[in-house]
């Protein structure tokens, strides 16, 4: 079998489709290869030795070790220099993880691998630069030692070791801080001296000093941290399998740090945070990658290259417009500049934010670079929400005092109590604060913290730090390099411009659009997109970014087949649905408006009756309520359908339950407190979920469903009567029995005719039902004999086929979510495999039935994106969701079309 793919000097084993087989990475660096840029030689161990790694007690398949054999003997063909070798330049390689996609958490990269005491000295002397040999050296003891021997800070711990080995030499030495850079030749040897006494101390072993141990043992580390904590955490995040596995790559080490004519840089090929086609990135002269990425010294942007290095600027420019035909993509790329000679290291497509992604989609079906369909893709659905996300309030804003900038890294408006490290930012965000995360760096520990704050604050690193990474592909505020922010871990302060803020205590604000820090509280409001679309704000709508949005959604109008309908319970959000793009209602749940003003107390008198007589005394109060809301809801729909469900939730929900509260409802009532009391412990139930409620309610007061069909076909005849179309469609919730529906449908159809009639008017409807109890959609062929219409009511569906309460999942979501026993939250994202086969039951015999039956779903999973895609497969004619999912829904349905 084949585990090693090599590449170099224009040929190459595989190429950029093979991502599950070499990783992202290495897939990418065979295909920049293949089209003949600059990329130093290499090989490719795949995923597939990962996976015989774990499932074989952490060995390796035999055939291995001879394929790295011929592998290391073709970089050395190409580099003309020996690995291990002692005369003529040495070959020394990067150890490279390589997930499909680069991942926080697994094993970081270890450069200048192979050398050891007798290769340093075949480098000085090849290279004529003994400063620089010794430097790779240094480096590489330090990042091995820690990567792969593991010496890093212990419990209690403030610095890491090494970092401590240095600071201590340079004050001992030199009696004040230095930079690297300054450090000498024999500074190095002395620090490699040291450092190796340190692995020693802290491993019990020698550092290795052959290099075949080095590289199997980098290898090995690379495998094995693919089940570490914090890979596992991030796996769970962004819910990548753990069957996929980890590549890794070895590559030709080129050298960043020989110099003045040397560097490193990344760069995204047009600006990954707001979508602008400019070239975007940094670089740091005489320097190794690392550097770069750590955040720790702030690197110059990239085009300032052209002043220091204007040839191998001509060069990368000439690559980045090379990339971007080749993938058709933004790209982000990291390259290393040799002695003026540049080398491309890797390229992937550049993560980006929302707002990008928009403008990075338009902009390239412009430049013909791509066409529609693809646009559509290229916008990922479930990051769509970011752009209706608040930006700050403007006149708030206006009053805010503004006390330093730093480099935009995540756009967006985020306010917070801040908070200097992660684990008190997360378990202060537990608690419920929105908190603000603020640090000197980032760095893959904190993604626990950075996932709970609402922005992220650095006062270090540029805009490829980790922050801004993390923050981008989150869809996070951030803001990173505001180098006027003074952090005091100790005292756990920040201060600003002078002024003192404390954690836990004080907030700051930040506009991740523009960089901006404010102090104190910024109050936020509705995004660009909403005051254009949904507010009627002329400025707004006008913005290249509303068009764009706006072109974007009309395209996907284009492309879907699944239509997108709101759930909504009042004229505003059936108006804000509307905007978005919905074609109608999906689901008004007619119980919330029982809420609204005093009118709840009409609906308690209506549960706490004696008797049937009095029932219909209340319900003649309620019922010009709900014929109110329903006129408002029929205008605004301007003729859309509305799919109306009938009282769902059991009584006892809208009766007070303490002491207090009932007594005064007795008061207003007329009754005493004693029977109020009475009535309230009748309604109690064990478990309310699959108690007396859904049609259930209708059954036993049938009064009820009679006064809820009055409102609705007297709101539509009046409706009507002033020319605007209405298309009501009455839904019997929580159908498992024909019988039940039978019931229920003949109250409605006898209350529809005699509105008609009363009214003279002729009105169109449907009756239909929810599917959302495993015995409707198993019997899902004789409810249609009477149902017009199913929805699918996935939220009580998942509840009753998992016989899962979602209200009480929270004491065991997280070990189900660990354990992989939800691959996601069933709740979030529809179980295609169990509930999934109840739905495609419903619709085989519901349709064996009535072959024209309307089918839509209402749950929560309709602006789910995955979902989504479940319900377009299986042949939904809708999906329903709350007003601002309206458009990932569009998205996720135009793209599940295409
Ligand atoms: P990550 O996935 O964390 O970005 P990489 O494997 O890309 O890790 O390595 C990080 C950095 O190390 C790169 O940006 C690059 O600057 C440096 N590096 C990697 N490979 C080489 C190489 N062959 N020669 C010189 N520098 C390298
Ligand atoms: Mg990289
Ligand atoms: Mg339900």
């Amino acid at each position: 079998i084949k585990y090693v793919y090599t590449w170099g000097a224009g040929k190459a084993d595989g190429n950029g489709s093979q991502k599950a087989l070499l990783g992202g990475k290495g897939a990418n660096l065979a295909e920049m290869t293949l089209i003949q840029l600059p990329v130093p030689p290499g090989f490719t161990i795949s995923t597939e030795v990962c996976t015989y790694f774990y499932a074989n007690k952490r060995t390796y398949p035999e055939c291995l070790q001879a394929q790295m054999d011929a592998g290391v003997k073709n970089m050395e063909k190409i580099m003309g220099a020996k690995f291990g070798g002692t005369t003529g330049m040495p070959l020394l390689v990067a150890v490279r993880s390589g997930a499909r996609d680069s991942m926080p958490g697994m094993m970081d990269t270890v450069l200048n691998l192979g050398l050891n005491d007798q290769t340093v000295e075949a480098l000085t002397k090849a290279t004529n630069n003994e400063r620089f040999a010794w430097d790779c050296y240094r480096r590489f003891i330090q990042m091995y030692g820690d990567v792969v021997l593991g010496v890093q800070k212990r419990e209690g711990e403030d610095h890491e070791p090494f970092e401590v080995v240095i600071e201590t030499f340079k004050h001992e030495v030199y009696h004040k801080d230095i930079v690297d850079s300054d450090l000498t030749a024999d500074d190095q040897k002395e620090l490699v001296k040291r450092f190796k006494a340190l692995v020693k101390e802290r491993t019990g072993k020698g550092f290795p000093n052959d290099v075949w141990d080095q590289l199997r043992g980098a290898a090995g580390a690379v495998f094995g941290s693919w089940m570490n904590d914090r890979a596992i955490v991030y796996r769970r995040k962004y819910n990548i399998p753990s069957e996929w596995g980890t590549a890794v790559n070895v590559q030709a080490m080129v050298y960043g740090n020989t110099g003045d004519d040397s560097g490193s840089g990344v760069a995204f090929t047009r600006n990954p945070a707001n979508g602008v086609n400019e070239f975007y990135g940094e670089f740091l002269i005489n320097a190794q990658g690392e550097d770069v990425v750590a955040g720790v010294r702030t690197p110059d942007p990239v085009v300032k290259l052209n002043n220091v290095m204007p040839k191998a600027y001509k060069e990368l420019l000439k690559v980045r417009s090379t990339l971007e035909k080749h993938f058709k993509d933004v790209q982000d790329v990291e390259f290393t500049i040799q002695k003026g000679q540049l080398f491309m290291l890797q390229t992937r497509n550049g993560k980006r934010t929302a707002a990008a992604a928009l403008k990075f989609s338009m902009d390239m079906v412009k430049e013909k670079l791509i066409d529609q369909e693809t646009a559509i893709l290229r916008n990922p659905a479930d990051q769509l929400e970011q752009l209706l996300a608040p930006d700050f309030d403007l006149a708030e804003i206006k009053k805010a005092k503004a006390l330093a900038v730093g480099l935009p890294a995540g756009p967006g408006a985020a306010s917070g109590i801040i908070y200097l490290n992660a684990d008190r930012a997360a378990a202060a965000a537990e608690k419920g604060e929105t908190v603000l995360l603020v640090r000197n760096e980032t760095s893959p520990e904190d993604l626990r913290g950075m996932i709970a704050a609402a922005g992220i604050l650095t006062a270090k690193g540029g805009v490829s730090s980790h922050a801004a990474l993390v923050a981008r592909q989150m869809g996070k505020v951030c803001i990173c390099g505001a180098s006027a922010v003074l952090i005091d871990y100790d005292k756990k302060t920040v201060t600003i411009s002078g002024q003192v803020f404390k954690e836990g205590k004080d907030y700051l604000s930040i506009d991740g659009t523009a960089g901006t820090i404010y102090g104190g509280q910024v109050k936020t409001g509705p995004s660009q997109i909403v005051l254009g679309m949904l507010k009627g704000d002329k400025v707004a709508a006008k913005t290249e970014k509303v068009q764009q949005f706006k072109t974007l959604m009309d395209w996907c109008s284009k492309a879907t087949r699944l239509a997108v309908r709101t759930n909504a319970d009042n004229p505003e959000q059936t108006e804000q649905a509307i905007a978005f793009g919905a074609q109608g209602i999906g689901l008004t749940r007619t119980e919330h408006m029982f809420f609204e003003g005093d009118r709840i107390d009409a609906v308690r008198e209506m549960i706490l009756a004696e008797d049937e007589q009095g029932r219909r005394a209340a319900l003649a109060k309620i019922l010009p309520y709900q014929r109110e809301d329903f006129i408002g809801i029929f205008k605004a729909l301007k003729g859309l359908p509305a799919t109306i469900r009938l009282l769902d939730p059991p009584l006892h929900e809208f009766v007070p339950h303490d002491d207090k509260a009932q007594a005064e409802l007795a008061t207003k009532l007329g009754l005493t407190k004693e029977k109020v009391a009475s009535r309230v412990n009748a309604l109690h139930e064990f478990n309310p979920m699959l108690g007396h409620r859904g049609c259930r309610l209708g059954i036993a007061y049938p009064e009820i469903t009679e006064t809820q069909a009055r409102a609705i076909f007297e709101a539509a005849a009046e409706v009507q009567k002033k020319g605007i179309k209405v298309k009501p469609e009455v839904m019997i919730p929580l159908v498992g029995f024909k019988k039940e529906l039978d019931l229920q449908v003949a109250v409605v159809h006898r209350v529809a005719a005699e509105v008609q009639k009363e009214k003279k008017i002729k009105l169109s409807y449907q009756v239909g039902t929810m599917i959302e109890v495993p015995r409707g959609a198993l019997t899902a062929d004789e409810i249609a004999e009477t149902a017009e219409f199913f929805s699918f009511g996935t939220n009580d569906l998942t509840q009753t086929a998992l016989g899962i309460s979602r209200d009480d999942m929270g004491n065991f979501l997280m070990p189900y979510t660990e354990n992989e026993i939800f691959k996601k939250n069933p709740f979030a994202t529809l179980d295609a495999t169990g509930v999934g086969q109840l739905v495609k039951i419903a619709i085989e015999k519901g349709r064996a039935t009535r072959p024209d039956i309307k089918l839509g779903i209402c749950g929560e999973h309709g602006g789910d994106p995955d979902s989504v895609k479940f319900f377009h497969n299986v042949g939904l004619a809708y999906v329903s969701c709350s007003p601002y999912r309206v458009p990932v829904a569009r998205l996720a349905a135009a793209q599940a079309a295409i």
